[in-house]
Parts: structure tokens; sequence; C-alpha cells
């Protein structure tokens, strides 16, 4: 059977990836998302099992020794990694599946898969990233300086990537990663 494609959908954090993702999922209901592990605790009205698994460091670092995660990545003081073994079923079932995760992490899964596609959201400016962080309404100052300052260092990591979308608006920058999903399928089309 014809694997399917993974799928990574990156950038700074506040730049709308897990907005963008929501709305790519409502329409392409064929595309798989992968459910992150984290250390995280849960922000109102999030689930366990569907935004994240949540858990505590013991339980992650135990994944770690495990080798049950596909990459991690501390990020601002917690832990944030990829089930492996749901990516593996997924691609060899065929099936298209989605990361959505931050820039250190998607690093590493570019040296184990290739043949993956990266994609950077991109804000339309600085500025307006502050503000969407500021707006969150669920940081901390300081929380919100350091994932400032993070943001600015890995948009200097663009040129790793396949592909840069701007989040201008979340219904173009989805119809643009649809455009790329599609473009990538007719790229690997054989008789
Ligand atoms: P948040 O705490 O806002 O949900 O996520 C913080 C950052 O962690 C975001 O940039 C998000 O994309 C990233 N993230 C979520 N899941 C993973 C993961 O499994 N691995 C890595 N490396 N980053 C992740």
């Amino acid at each position: 059977m014809k694997r399917g494609i993974l799928f990574v959908l990156s950038g700074p954090s506040g730049v709308g990836k897990g907005t963008v993702c929501t709305l790519l999922r409502s329409k392409l209901t064929e595309l798989v998302y992968s459910v992150s592990a984290t250390t995280r605790s849960p922000r109102e009205g999030e689930k366990d099992g569907v935004n994240y698994f949540f858990k505590s460091r013991e339980q992650f670092m135990r994944m770690i020794e495990e080798d049950a995660l596909l990459e991690h990545a501390e990020y601002v003081g917690n832990y944030y990694g990829t089930p492996r073994d749901f990516v593996e079923k997924t691609l060899s079932e065929g099936k298209d599946i989605i990361l959505e995760i931050e820039v250190q992490g998607a690093l590493k899964v570019r040296e184990k898969f290739a043949e993956g596609v990266f994609v950077f959201l991109m804000p339309p400016s600085l500025n307006e990233l502050k503000q969407r962080i500021v707006g969150r309404g669920t940081e901390t100052q300081a929380t919100i300086d350091h994932r400032l300052s993070v943001a600015v260092e890995e948009m200097n990591l663009l040129h790793h990537y396949d592909y840069a979308v701007v989040n201008d608006k979340i219904e173009l920058a989805c119809e643009r990663i649809s455009s790329i999903i599609t473009a990538e399928h007719c790229k690997r089309e054989r008789f």
C-alpha cells in the first residue's frame, strides 16, 4: 500500500498553528492529526487525549526512555512530544498525518523523515504576533516575554522548511496549506 504523507505545521507560538490546524481538520476530514504528549497543565476547555495527552514529568521521562516519542522538545519550561507509534501506524495505513509542533521538534522530525513536508506558519509581522500572544490572555508577562524571544529565534529557522504560509487570515492560510497538500499528492502520483 502507498504510504501516507507526513506534514509538519510549525512556526512560532501564538502564530495561530492550533487555530489553523483545527479549521484544516474540519475541512480536510481525511487528514489525521497527531495528538502530542505534554507536561504542561491543561488550559480551560482542553481535554486529555483530544488536545494533548497530559502527562506528569515522570510519565513523560518514561516515554522518552521507552523511545515512545518520535521527537520531543522543552518549550518555555514544559516538555512536548509526538507519540511515535500513532504516526507510523497512520502512514503505513496510507493516510496523511499532520503534526502541529514547535520549531526545534520540527527540525528533529526533518532528520528522520526527509520525505516529510514542512510548512512554516508565519505571522504577518512580529508586532502582530505579540498582540496575538498578549490577546490570548492565558499567559503571565514573563511567559509572554519568553515566548516572544523564542519566536524571534524561531523566525530565523524558516530556511529549513519547504513552504512558508503567512497567517494573515485563517481561512486563507488554510486554503494555502490545502493547496500544498494537493500539490504534494500530485508530485507523488505514479502509474
Ligand atoms: P501550547 O502550550 O501553546 O499548546 O504549545 C506550545 C508550543 O508547543 C506550540 O508551538 C506547539 O506547536 C508546540 N507543540 C505542541 N505539541 C508538540 C510536540 O509534540 N512536539 C513539539 N516539539 N512541540 C509541540
